[in-house]
């Protein structure tokens, strides 16, 4: 489960706006009746499957399985309020948090490798999906956090639209990583307000080495690109809690496997210099990493700290870095 623990924010103030949305970008489409449109079109992508760049083109429908392990049913691990994200995700009472089981990429250090390589979950319709959407927003959730929700979008704005006509109002956010189609992304313009992809590699042998996707970095700059036209830079209420906006999550791995200072500069000067990075330490050996020596060992200060320095040197001031 991926966790935020013990984080400290390098900058607090810069990059928040004084137009806070006071509403959640969905509710729009569904009184337009164009969230009922997005979710007649985003079906189609089912059969064949080309929901998320892997293009399998397996039927869906009829519970054939790609890479990802899902078929027809929308597998859900478990959905619970989490206090370890971000804190202006997690802000005072918890990010409303739903796990989808399978996951399109096959990282071989995957840190939640049961849920997301394993396919641990319970399969749900798309009604019990927008309950649980309702129920977390009962429990005081701050907003509705799908994780590895890539393979799975068309399930997700079908539960939109069945939870913003049940009163689902808090926003949702998108924490992803970062291997997410065009296709998929236009359909979530307008119904996504806070985007969290990672930048897991900025090297294709490495995306093809240790996650089995070649063609990692152009989709995922070519997404990152995307979800900041949709949502902008950060956008938090008085209260510090995120309305709206894109937070990049990286994770550093030993040996600059990630390419954190390529990463930085990529953020820094295409998508934009206020962007919120959530530097990630919490590295560990998970999964099949100890088939590759590299991978065998957690990351040392010196290589986290010289991540950090990579945010100063492209004036990336926006953020969390972990102790
Ligand atoms: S969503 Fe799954 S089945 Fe569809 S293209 Fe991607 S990996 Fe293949």
């Amino acid at each position: 489960m991926r966790r935020y623990g013990h984080s400290t924010s390098f900058r607090l103030s810069r990059g928040f706006s004084c137009v806070v949305p006071t509403y959640p970008s969905y509710l729009n489409l569904f009184y337009t009746g164009e969230l009922q449109k997005r979710v007649e079109e985003s079906k189609k992508y089912l059969s064949p499957c080309t929901v998320c760049p892997r293009n399998c083109r397996t039927n869906r429908l009829e519970n054939q399985k790609g890479i990802c392990l899902a078929g027809r049913d929308v597998r859900v691990s478990s959905y619970n309020l989490h206090h370890g994200e971000e804190p202006p995700i997690s802000g005072t009472r918890g990010s409303g948090t739903i796990f989808f089981a399978g996951c399109s990429l096959k990282c071989r250090f995957c840190q939640n490798y049961p849920i997301s390589q394993l396919n641990h979950g319970n399969d749900y319709s798309t009604e019990e999906l927008a309950d649980m959407m309702i129920e977390l927003q009962g429990m005081g959730a701050h907003n509705i956090n799908l994780v590895t929700p890539t393979h799975v979008v068309p399930y997700i704005i079908e539960a939109v639209s069945i939870a913003a006509r049940n009163g689902l109002t808090v926003p949702l956010a998108y924490n992803s990583s970062g291997y997410d189609s065009m296709d998929m992304l236009r359909l979530l313009d307008g119904i996504i307000d806070i985007y969290m992809p990672d930048i897991k590699y900025t090297s294709d042998g490495y995306a093809f080495r240790y996650s089995t996707a070649k063609d990692y970095v152009a989709v995922n700059r070519q997404a990152l690109l995307e979800m900041h036209r949709q949502v902008g830079d950060l956008v938090s209420d008085e209260n510090g809690v995120a309305r709206r906006g894109l937070i990049v999550r990286h994770l550093v791995l030993p040996d600059d496997i990630a390419g954190t200072r390529a990463s930085m500069e990529f953020v820094a000067e295409h998508v934009s210099g206020e962007t919120f990075i959530s530097l990630m330490s919490q590295y560990f050996p998970a999964h099949r990493a100890h088939d590759f020596k590299e991978l065998s060992r957690g990351i040392t200060q010196e290589e986290y700290t010289s991540a950090i320095d990579c945010l100063g040197i492209y004036g990336l001031e926006n953020g969390w870095v972990q102790e």
